[in-house]
């Protein structure tokens, strides 16, 4: 990998965060890339993806980025960035824009970009924008666009400070592969830099629980507050299995505490594009519907029939979710068994 020097980096391009974890990318990383290359083309800019991590040896995904639509990935290695820890790896960021002067630095809208987006832009004194889900270039400047008062508008974004930063939404973008490869960077920093963090990690317990792949599911099951209560709510995994699919959730019910906030659909959630989307006691409101809406084909189980989600879906069951759910389970069991 080529080394660089910190004078040489390239001023004003548009650079992405990278997310992964112990060396795998998330895919976000590389939806964000598809609107960041076009805007990067317009502008005539490069676009440049930043990875963070402990060292070359411990990142495993470079053939993935090398069919990236990135111009060039960037990585910052240091054994203190093995664990991520929201001060220390702010701290190299705000470094890096210190230093490289992008025109935009974005993130998509995971876990630690939702963490680090608002640290860095408050260090820098800069504008942030959340959840964009659409990006354009006009009169030379970057155009961000949300849904905001409850979806009931688009609003149009354009930031007064540089680099522009935005959260991107996860599923909003499809990923798309470039035939030219990136130029591969490790990026040195100064010899005074601190790699210091206030917080000690001293184990990493990985959870059993399954990874989350709502956004690139083929069917998806959710459930809202019609199916009263958590109980009901759990049974929505066990349709799952039987169907291959994926289960999300209405906000109310991920406050609620029935199922993790990653699995929400919708403006403050994830977009998905289902080819079947299955809705349980889920009213249809705006904010919700902005995540689903692109489904191929939409089931709505609720018993309101005059229900924005039953009059949006090409199906609908009026009736009792938690009783449908039920029957549905044990109908696909008898035909599986
Ligand atoms: C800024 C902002 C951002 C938001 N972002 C999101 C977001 O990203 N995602 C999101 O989902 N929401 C979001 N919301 C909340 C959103 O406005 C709605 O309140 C929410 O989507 C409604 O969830 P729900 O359909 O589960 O509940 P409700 O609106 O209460 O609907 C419950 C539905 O269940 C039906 N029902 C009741 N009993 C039964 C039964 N026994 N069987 C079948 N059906 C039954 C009812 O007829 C009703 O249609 C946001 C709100 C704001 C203000």
């Amino acid at each position: 990998m080529e080394k660089r020097f910190l004078e040489k980096i390239s001023q004003g391009d548009i650079l992405s965060y990278g997310e992964h974890l112990e060396g795998k990318l998330h895919i976000s990383s590389l939806e964000i890339l598809t609107p960041l290359k076009e805007i990067a083309q317009k502008l005539e800019k490069k676009l440049i993806l930043v990875i963070l991590g402990e060292s070359k040896e411990s990142f495993k995904d470079f053939e993935v980025l090398k069919d990236s639509l990135a111009d060039e990935i960037w990585f910052v290695f240091h054994p203190e960035l093995k664990y991520f820890r929201e001060d220390l790896y702010s701290r190299v960021l705000v470094k890096l824009i210190e230093m490289a002067k992008p025109l935009g630095f974005f993130f998509p809208a995971t876990f630690s970009g939702l963490s680090l987006a608002p640290r860095i832009a408050g260090v820098l004194n800069l504008g942030l924008c959340a959840h964009v889900n659409k990006l354009e270039v006009e009169n030379g400047q970057i155009v961000m666009f949300r849904p905001t008062y409850g979806e009931n508008i688009i609003a149009k974004l354009i930031s007064k400070t540089i680099p522009v930063m935005a959260t991107l939404s996860l599923g909003a973008f499809s990923v798309k592969e470039s035939k030219e490869e990136p130029q591969f960077k490790e990026i040195l920093f100064p010899e005074n830099f601190s790699w210091e963090s206030s917080v000690k990690v001293r184990k990493i317990i990985f959870t059993k629980k399954e990874v989350c792949s709502l956004s690139s599911a083929k069917v998806v099951i959710a459930g809202g507050r019609g199916l009263k209560n958590r109980e009901n709510f759990s049974k929505l995994f066990e349709l799952a299995k039987l169907l291959s699919a994926e289960v999300g959730a209405t906000r109310p019910v991920c406050h609620e505490g029935w199922v993790e906030e990653e699995r929400m659909i919708g403006i403050s959630g994830v977009t998905v594009k289902p080819k079947l989307y299955i809705g349980f006691g889920i009213s249809g409101a705006l904010q919700h519907t902005a995540g689903m809406e692109e489904a191929e084909f939409i089931v709505a189980v609720n018993t309101d029939s005059s229900a924005p989600l039953v009059k949006m879906a090409n199906l609908a069951l009026i009736g009792d979710a938690p009783t449908v759910l039920k029957l549905l389970i044990e109908r696909l069991r008898k035909e599986g068994s």
